[in-house]
């Protein structure tokens, strides 16, 4: 990886948010050197501050707010985010060009504010290959934790990514297997979903499969993170102990939605992460209106943009309820997948705000709480000192308005400046 420079740099921002204080503080500064945060503190004491030789830099942000980079803790780098399917990808498209468009996938996720995320699943060796050639300075781009293929049943869903393996013996095996390669998390398809051939409303494993694959992870310190469309393989995740789950929606085996209390229960009890994936959907949604403004929309557009308002109405409801029970949400906008192309990670961080996080909860789901669901807490996902420099300056009070989490006027990854968006707009 590129190392920053040893230059001492105080960072003046108008307001700090730590992801450790319950509010926004002004008059904060915060140093950073190498690749790491050195000291918080008043602004007023920055001149105390010794370089031990090095240079020193003042970069100041009247306007600005700075926090912690945000961490996506579900996306798929292989996926183009153009409305294609899986299966698409699957058939049109080699390892070649899917490594390719990762590559792209990622620097445009780094350059929106995103320093951390977790790739939930890609073809093959893709996964491993990206963290790989990161790790080299080759591609530019966030810190990506992979999870390789996801483990799934024959033709259970993502099954074309390499991850099928039916059976407790088999299950054990790919999960080590899967280690070997370097995964970081392991990720489960714990129900259907999208793929044709998989039923999203049907647990796919049983609880003795998962049960395997949570022990087996866990032994090797690795997270489990399980994909369910379902209220059964709900349960089922929730009966082998896996860390978060995804989705989360109460369908029963008909299809058909309804609120489980019982569930709802469960998971308030328990300590699972549950990633929502509302934006996608609004994203969807957004998508297909604006498209309304301008021509009349197709039979199927019109279709798809009935049920995407009637499931997402049902998400919203699950999800306002859930947060009132005291469920921990998490950020993870599943981007890469349908219509939802990297580089926007803030409209999923806005939903968790409309499902009833405050602005500044909603903020640490997108920033600190998927690197607690990860374990990996002790060096990011909050500004304090000794943590790797990942850090956002975003124009104006995202505490005030989420919006402003959209204006990017500076990202650190590892004390290294990164191009945003805009910056990279202007150079043509
Ligand atoms: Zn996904």
């Amino acid at each position: 990886m590129p190392q920053a420079d040893n230059t001492l740099r105080v960072i003046l921002p108008g307001k700090l948010i730590d992801g450790v204080n319950d509010k926004a503080q002004e008059g904060m500064a915060v140093a950073i050197q190498g690749s790491a945060i050195r000291w918080v503190g008043p602004a007023s004491e920055t001149d105390s501050l010794d370089s031990g030789g090095a240079g020193r830099e003042t970069i100041e942000f009247p306007d600005g707010t700075l926090l912690a980079g945000m961490f996506d803790i579900h996306t798929h780098t292989n996926m183009p985010g153009d409305g294609r399917t899986g299966e698409q990808v699957n058939e049109d498209d080699n390892d070649e060009i899917r490594l390719l468009r990762s590559a792209r996938n990622t620097a445009a996720a780094v350059a929106s504010g995103v320093t951390t995320m977790c790739d939930c699943g890609s073809w093959n060796r893709n996964g491993f290959a990206l963290k790989e050639g990161l790790a080299e300075g080759i591609v530019e781009g966030p810190r990506v934790l992979v999870s390789g293929p996801p483990l799934t049943v024959t033709g259970g869903h993502l099954w074309y990514m390499g991850g099928e393996a039916d059976g407790v013996e088999a299950v054990r095996t790919m999960v080590r297997s899967l280690i070997k390669q370097g995964a970081d998390f392991i990720k489960i398809a714990a129900s259907g979903g999208s793929t044709s051939t998989s039923d999203p409303y049907r647990a796919a494993y049983s609880v003795a499969e998962l049960t395997t694959i949570v022990e087996e992870a866990h032994n090797r310190d690795r997270p489990v993170l399980a994909h369910c469309r379902c209220t059964e393989a709900i349960n089922s995740a929730l009966d082998a102990g896996v860390d978060a789950i995804l989705h989360c929606s109460f369908y029963d085996s008909d299809g058909s939605y309804r609120f489980d209390q019982r569930t709802a229960e469960r998971l308030a009890a328990s300590e699972i992460w549950l990633n929502p994936t509302m934006g996608l959907g609004q994203a969807n949604r957004d998508r297909l209106i604006k498209i309304k403004d301008e021509r009349l929309l197709t039979p199927d557009e019109e279709d798809r943009l009935e049920r995407s308002t009637v499931s997402g109405g049902n998400s919203l409801a699950q999800f306002s309820a859930l947060v009132k029970a005291g469920v921990k949400l998490v950020g993870g906008s599943d981007c890469g997948w349908s219509y939802y192309p990297f580089g926007d990670f803030q409209g999923e961080i806005m939903s968790l705000h409309a499902a009833g996080l405050s602005r500044l909860e909603a903020i640490y789901a997108g920033t600190r709480s998927p690197a607690a669901a990860l374990g990996i807490m002790d060096s990011i996902g909050t500004v304090e000192p000794g943590k790797e420099a990942d850090l956002l300056v975003v124009n104006g009070d995202p505490s005030q308005d989420l919006e402003h989490l959209r204006d990017v006027a500076a990202v650190f990854k590892g004390g290294r400046r990164i191009a945003t968006n805009t910056q990279r707009a202007a150079l043509g």
